[in-house]
Parts: structure tokens; C-alpha cells; sequence
């Protein structure tokens, strides 16, 4: 039988306040500020990131949807470049490696971090895309201009690190870009444990926009930008006329009135785009 890890305080406020079960108790809710994190993950799955989870876990069919992967690294590449021009970047959790070749594709010297061998392997001699093996966190690199992490932040063990890490990383006044499913998007109010973002089994924190906010300007960055989108901006568009894809569209048209595939709050996933201030390191070192 394996260990259940608890976290029983708040990652924004710390252990001196209260929290309450949500979701019968799957997740926790800080009775402060709102922050929600999942109240018992299976200890085992601290180790999930080696072969077995793209290979034989929840992503055994990862490498039968390249085409999926290159639809999304593109998308978050122009969105990325929508607002940051960065000559070098560092991916944290680079997966396949589809974003660091979108964006050495795009003329940026990119490199990724992943603690998937499986992953790195491909990313090597399928992608020829250079990707370090590894945890981002204990991995030296040399300052790059922007780091990213899609789909990161919810599994580490310490956020806090993760985000001191990048700071660590990035030259004065460098930039980070991260996306998260979004806790209080309108499709997780409305299906509850049956939201597919949720993934209790491998996440552990969920993230609203103020509460990423919050935790992404205390660990020394500005919020440049934040918002969020609907599960429909990483589908390719012939599959938006699938039933299922289209009965989602109703609810989240029902939902927010707007068939905009962004929005401020409601969407399922929440993206932040953040700076460091130019002189940075002493104030947070
Ligand atoms: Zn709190």
C-alpha cells in the first residue's frame, strides 16, 4: 500500500489559518484567501516522471498524437510572442519537446528540461531539439531571457521553488509564461470531480487567476499579463465540429454568454505571462 502525502496548510498564507474539505473532501480550501489544493496525494507518485508516466500512466498514448502537440507548441509560441520577444528560452517540463522546436522553428535559441527519459530521448533524435534530462529545479543552466512551464506548476512538490528556481535562471528583467487548469473556470464549478483538468491523482495544486497571481508576484514577479481560455483554443478546428466538442462550446456559451475562446476568468486553463524587475536578485535571493 503505498504512503498518502497531506498538505496541511495554505501555499499562499502559510499554517496559521484554517481550511475546509471541498469535493468530499478531495481537495482542501483555505478558509483565507481561497486557495485550493488536493488534500492527499499517493506518495508514489512523486515518482511518477520517469518512462512509465508518458509510457504505461495516464499518457500511454502520448506519442500517438504528434500532430495535437505541434498544434498546441504553436499556439503557445504565438502567444508567447504576442508579447515577449525572447532570444534565448528555457522549457521546464518540456515534454516531447514540440514547443522547443516551435520555438528554435521561430528563431529562438530554446532549450528544454524534462525528467522524462522516454521524453527526452525523443526530443533528441526524433525532434533533434537539445533537452536536459532532468528536474528543472536542480538542473544549472546558463540565464536565458524567458523561462516556461506548461501544465508544471500544478504537479511540483514546491511552487515556491519552482518559481525561485526560474527567477534564479533568467536574466534582469527576464520573463516567465506559465499555464495551469484554472480551478474556478466555469466548466470546473460546473462538473465538479468529473472536470477532466482536475487529475487528482497527479495534481497537486489548483490555481484560480488571483490566486496564481498572488503567488507569482510574491515570489518577485509583475504580472504582465493573465487570462484564460476554454479546453476549445488547443482543439484543431475540424475536431471543434465533434458532438462532444460542441456540447462543451454550449455550456461554456451558456456560461459566459461569448463564443470568445479567451476570457478573464471562466476559461478551463489560466496562462500568465510575468517579469522580473531589472534589478531583481538581491531582493529575493
Ligand atoms: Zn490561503
Amino acid at each position: 500500500m503505498s504512503a498518502q502525502l497531506k498538505t496541511a496548510e495554505c501555499l499562499l498564507c502559510g499554517p496559521r489559518t484554517g481550511n475546509e474539505p471541498l469535493l468530499g473532501g478531495s481537495l482542501c480550501r483555505c478558509l483565507t484567501c481561497g486557495f485550493t489544493w488536493t488534500n492527499a496525494i499517493d506518495e508514489s507518485t512523486r515518482d511518477l516522471y520517469n518512462d512509465s508516466y508518458f509510457v504505461d500512466g495516464g499518457y500511454q498514448d502520448y506519442f500517438a498524437h504528434v500532430d495535437q502537440w505541434r498544434y498546441e507548441a504553436g499556439r503557445r509560441l504565438s502567444w508567447l510572442l504576442s508579447g515577449v520577444r525572447p532570444r534565448t528560452l528555457l522549457e521546464a517540463g518540456s515534454a516531447g519537446g514540440f514547443f522547443v522546436e516551435a520555438a528554435r522553428s521561430a528563431g529562438i535559441d530554446a532549450s528544454g528540461v524534462e525528467p522524462t527519459r522516454a521524453c527526452v530521448r525523443y526530443s533528441r533524435e526524433r525532434l533533434k531539439v537539445p533537452v536536459q534530462h532532468g528536474y528543472f529545479e536542480s538542473t544549472a543552466v546558463k540565464p536565458v531571457d524567458a523561462v516556461c512551464g506548461f501544465h508544471v506548476l500544478e504537479h511540483v512538490d514546491d511552487p515556491r521553488k519552482f518559481l525561485a528556481t526560474a527567477r534564479s535562471q533568467l536574466v534582469p528583467s527576464g520573463w516567465i509564461a506559465l499555464e495551469v487548469p484554472n480551478i474556478d473556470s466555469s466548466a470546473a464549478r460546473r462538473q465538479g470531480t468529473s472536470w477532466p483538468h482536475l487529475y487528482l491523482k497527479h495534481h497537486r495544486w489548483h490555481f484560480s487567476p488571483q490566486s496564481l497571481t498572488r503567488l507569482v508576484e510574491s515570489c518577485g514577479f509583475i504580472v504582465r499579463r493573465c487570462d484564460t481560455i476554454f479546453t476549445r483554443y488547443y482543439t484543431r478546428p475540424l475536431r471543434r465540429l465533434r458532438p462532444s466538442a460542441l456540447a462543451k462550446l454550449a455550456a461554456d456559451y451558456r456560461a459566459v454568454k461569448s463564443l470568445r475562446m479567451s476570457d478573464p476568468q471562466c476559461g478551463d486553463l489560466l496562462r500568465v505571462i510575468a517579469q522580473l524587475p531589472e534589478s531583481s536578485m538581491s531582493a529575493y535571493a
